[in-house]
């Protein structure tokens, strides 16, 4: 927690439509593509998450899962059919992620791991506040966090282009390819500045194709350039960015302790607690404890036995 706190920039990287981008492949060319991209993931070393359309699986032919599970990925759900909420109800959505659950939960559960996160395809949320509300209550109902996203770069079109181009255009589509993947970032770590005041956890969404099969590497080297250390999506969405809105809610209108801070949610919770009982400390248990309290969050670093602190908590009083 505290080395994502001190990370200068820090991005998670996820993959959707698994088994493949291309929903036609038969199983041998699928297990070709997703040998080659895993082989590039594990050679950089980055932590990855795929999000699973099991309607893609060739006869409910789970291998190319297993073999993101061996390379250590994690595994979220996609719906089975890649459904689009804004032309689905409620309830045809929430059968189709419960139907694309059905072979991969068991696969991440033999692993010791736990299905927990939810990708909507499109990104789409719905039309309606109450869609989204009544679809957001079955998610977390049924153990499901929702996968944020921050570069939506809608890089399948470079991924279909690849796939469509001879040969001998295929070098000129990758380095332009990398060249708008960095513009994506810069757009990115931009609107992030513009809304929070600094970069935020950035969430990379790619797909599982032959393209990033083929660059992977270089969309890594392009990312350590920029200053970015690889997370996983658990960790990413510890910012405070990604604070439910209840916590932001709290925080409108003191600025200081708000989730736009770097400070993570946690210790600005704790600090909130904390101010809360020096508030009320007089009334209720005397100016002791409001002593005690003042000093463990002072504006001075709290010491112990000459050791330097290695964290300062601050605060100030609410008027
Ligand atoms: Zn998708």
């Amino acid at each position: 927690m505290i080395a994502l706190l001190l990370a200068a920039s820090v991005v998670a990287v996820t993959f959707d439509d698994l088994p493949n981008l291309d929903s036609d492949l038969p199983a041998a060319t699928q297990r070709v593509i997703t040998t080659k991209l895993l082989d590039q993931i594990k050679s950089t070393g980055v932590p990855v998450i795929g999000f699973v359309n099991e309607d893609k699986l060739d006869d409910d032919d789970t291998s190319p899962l297993t073999q993101w599970l061996d390379a250590g990925a994690d595994l979220g759900n996609h719906t089975y059919s890649h459904l689009d909420l804004d032309h689905a109800t409620a309830a045809q959505y929430e059968e189709d992620v419960l139907h694309g659950e059905e072979l991969t939960r068991p696969l991440v559960e033999s692993r010791g791991k736990k299905l927990q996160w939810f990708r909507h395809p499109y990104l789409d949320t719905g039309n309606t506040i109450e869609t989204r509300n009544e679809v957001d209550a079955f998610l977390a109902a049924h153990g499901y966090r929702v996968a944020p996203v921050t570069i939506d770069d809608s890089e399948w079109i470079y991924d279909m282009a690849y796939d469509h181009a001879p040969w001998w255009k295929r070098a000129a589509l990758r380095r332009s390819y990398i060249r708008y993947m960095e513009r994506r970032f810069v757009f990115a770590e931009e609107m992030s500045r513009l809304v929070f005041k600094r970069n935020i956890a950035q969430i990379l969404l790619l797909h599982a194709s032959a393209l990033n099969a083929d660059t992977f590497p270089r969309l890594v080297a392009m990312m350590r350039r920029r200053g970015y250390r690889f997370v996983t999506i658990d960790e990413a969405t510890l910012d405070d960015a990604y604070a439910t809105p209840e916590v932001w809610q709290a925080f409108v209108r003191d600025a200081y302790h708000s989730p736009t801070v770097v400070w993570g949610r946690d210790v600005n919770l704790l600090l909130a607690g904390l101010s809360e009982a020096i508030l009320t400390a007089d009334a209720t248990t005397g100016p002791l404890k409001r002593c005690f309290l003042m000093k463990l969050i002072s504006r001075k670093p709290i010491t112990a036995a000459g050791r330097k602190p290695t964290i300062t908590l601050v605060t100030r009083r609410r008027s």
